[in-house]
């Protein structure tokens, strides 16, 4: 339905909103801390504090607002609205839709944050008209999102996308999720900060020792690009593993699912785009047939931190339209 949209990114730290207008443009923006340590009803309120800030802000009647859609961590029933799980937000076989439709009298809408970042990438940004997408986000953990014969896929119980769960090695270092050696503990953040963490106590010299906060378990984008920017030994080699086994991941990715595309996303890409896509690349070929690779396009997002946001907006309009 034309008209504008309220759309949401709903992280375990911070919500960002946004008014998007009738030609998908994002005219307004307003953020707040979840809080999500202080409970659901915490939570929901500030979720209706961004929504009446962004109004107020934008000085737009509620009534011109056709609806309201949200990307979320967990796993999430966007046909009834219901959070099932979440890892980081206080729901739990809660129905956040009902929920926010009687706080605000506006038509809510919730996906899980990467199946919609996937969708905000094929209806709006790089992977547009494409009949098979593999969507990966590599940031703190590794999201992913797939649209298989012109449609997101979801599983049969909302589950489906994980990839960053996919086991590379039984062996592997413990996860998150309580398996070990999946995608996630190879080549994102968390898996990234410990090994330079590590390397560092253990007396190598990097330049990352003074740009980075030795406390924290996630490095920062930007201390990881000035190290590679200045070709620090250590960040080059941290970075080249995490991209060997990101590379395998997504190989076996192609070879499961023969996609037309590949999109590739996330804080990490969204910093270290131009240094990572070459590289992955390269020793992508290594582990992707040859017939299956000459077919598929690997791109970076085109959205960036915005792909949840564009996600939310096709997924409001198509549960509203
Ligand atoms: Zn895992």
């Amino acid at each position: 339905m034309a008209g504008k949209y309220i759309c949401m990114d709903i992280g375990g730290t911070k919500i960002l909103g946004t008014i998007v207008d009738e030609n998908n443009n994002i005219i307004f923006r307003a953020k707040k801390k979840t809080k999500a340590n202080k409970g659901l009803e915490v939570v929901e309120q500030r979720m209706a504090k961004v929504v009446e800030e962004l109004l107020e802000q934008s000085q737009i009647p509620k009534e011109e607002i056709v609806a309201i859609g949200a990307g979320a961590p967990g796993v999430i029933n966007e046909d009834t609205g219901e959070i099932i799980y979440s890892p980081n937000l206080p729901w739990k076989n809660y129905n956040i839709k009902k929920a926010i439709e009687d706080k605000l009298g506006i038509p809510f809408f919730v996906g899980n944050d990467a199946n919609i970042g996937m969708m905000g990438e094929w209806k709006y940004g790089a992977a547009v008209n494409k009949k098979n997408v593999v969507g990966i986000f590599v940031g703190t953990g590794i999201g992913g999102g797939l649209i298989v014969n012109d449609s997101l896929f979801s599983g049969s119980k909302y589950l489906a996308g994980e990839l960053g769960h996919m086991v590379l090695n039984p062996e592997g270092p413990y996860c998150n999720c309580g398996q070990r050696g999946c995608l996630e503990t190879y080549a994102a953040k968390v898996s990234m900060t410990r090994e330079i963490k590590n390397q560092i106590n253990r007396g190598r010299d990097s330049i990352l020792k003074d740009l980075m906060d030795m406390e924290s378990s996630v490095i920062r984008s930007k201390p990881l690009k000035t190290a590679i920017d200045q070709k620090d030994a250590l960040a080059v080699e941290v970075l080249d593993k995490a991209i060997y086994y990101l590379a395998a991941g997504t190989g076996s990715l192609i070879n499961i699912f023969n996609p037309d595309m590949v999109v590739l996303g996330g804080g990490v890409i969204e910093s270290l785009g131009d240094y990572i896509m070459p590289i992955l690349n390269r020793y992508i070929r290594r582990f992707a047939f040859p017939d299956i690779i000459e077919g598929t396009e690997i791109v970076e997002s085109a959205l960036g931190d915005d792909s949840i946001i564009y996600g939310a907006l096709a997924l409001a309009k198509e549960k509203q339209g």
